[in-house]
């Protein structure tokens, strides 16, 4: 394959996929380039660029898709619509790339994707073979880059991991972080959160760092009925964390359908916690979030007769 670049936006399931993206690409012999990291201008820009109802992360993601326009060969904006019966992606996470097509028609620019739609016989496997096969690759190479994607994929999840368990075997306040992590890694949304609560001596803890397998057995727990495979990771993260923390922050980008439900449903099951509902819609400052999150840990230490 001659160099092609290959623009990733620094959005939505990035934060997720990012190992296996970068390795399968670089596998087979792409440059890849990644948007910066969310600044106001980015923000600004995504919002310019979608409708008013479209939710805050999708917003996000159209600034760094265009951040993108006209620096890489193809921009990639896979499709993922579900991981099987009841693993449902958000009908966001299925329109993307048509609609990043749809808004950027005139720029000339192309774009690549792929289907993961398992439910209609499309699998990962076959997503990535219809990548390799759209970048001019043969099977076999495509194969093999797909199967060292996935190891260093499995490798950086069990790093991660380790890493959630260290914090939560640490002594001190810990606040669950219930939320996506496009949401909660996102420099301009959830970092200053995660900022915040670090510097008043808190650890925050991602409800989504959980195995997935287990996260979604334990879900039900917590509701049989949710289909969206992320919300049932971070229900299942929520169960599984819930007796190590001593309060939950949910965080959630504006308007976001599964989240209204998945949220108002916690907030109504879960006793014994203190927990605070953060809704993000892009315009709020850090400001007002400060003195919500102020006030919501001196409950906790409160609570703890640490006050
Ligand atoms: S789950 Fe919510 S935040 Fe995520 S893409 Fe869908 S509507 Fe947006």
């Amino acid at each position: 394959m001659r160099s092609t670049t290959i623009g990733i936006p620094r959005g939505m399931l990035y934060y997720r996929c990012e190992t296996l993206w970068k390795t399968f690409f670089t596998k087979l012999g792409a440059d890849i380039r990644v948007s910066e990291p969310t600044t106001y201008r980015i923000a600004e820009q995504g919002m310019s660029l979608t409708i008013d109802e479209a939710c805050l992360s999708l917003k996000l993601y159209f600034g760094h898709v265009s951040e993108l326009i006209g620096k890489c060969d193809y921009i990639f904006i896979p499709r993922y619509c579900n991981f099987g019966r009841n693993r449902d992606m958000c009908s966001r996470f299925h329109a993307m790339y048509d609609m990043a097509k749809n808004v950027f028609r005139s720029s000339g620019q192309k774009f690549l994707t792929c289907n993961i739609d398992v439910l209609n016989g499309e699998s990962e496997l076959k997503a990535y073979l219809s990548l390799g096969q759209s970048l001019g690759c043969s099977a076999k190479s495509t194969l093999s880059a797909y199967k060292t994607a996935k190891i260093a994929d499995q490798r950086m999840w069990k790093e991660k991991l380790k890493v959630q368990k260290d914090l939560l075997d640490k002594d001190g306040l810990k606040i669950l972080i219930a939320g996506h992590d496009y949401l909660i890694r996102d420099a301009y949304i959830g970092k200053p959160i995660t900022d915040f609560l670090e510097k008043n001596d808190v650890l925050p803890i991602e409800a989504g760092i959980v195995d997935s397998n287990a996260a979604m057995k334990r879900s039900i727990e917590l509701s049989p009925t949710c289909k969206w495979q992320l919300s049932r990771e971070i229900l299942g993260g929520i169960t599984m964390y819930r007796d190590k923390i001593d309060g939950i922050i949910f965080l959630t980008a504006f308007p976001c359908g599964p989240d209204a439900m998945v949220n108002e449903l916690m907030l109504r099951r879960i006793d014994g916690l203190p927990m605070l509902n953060l809704v993000m819609d892009g315009q709020n400052g850090t400001a007002g979030m400060e003195t919500r999150l102020e006030s919501f840990l001196d409950i906790i230490r409160f609570k703890r007769g640490m006050l």
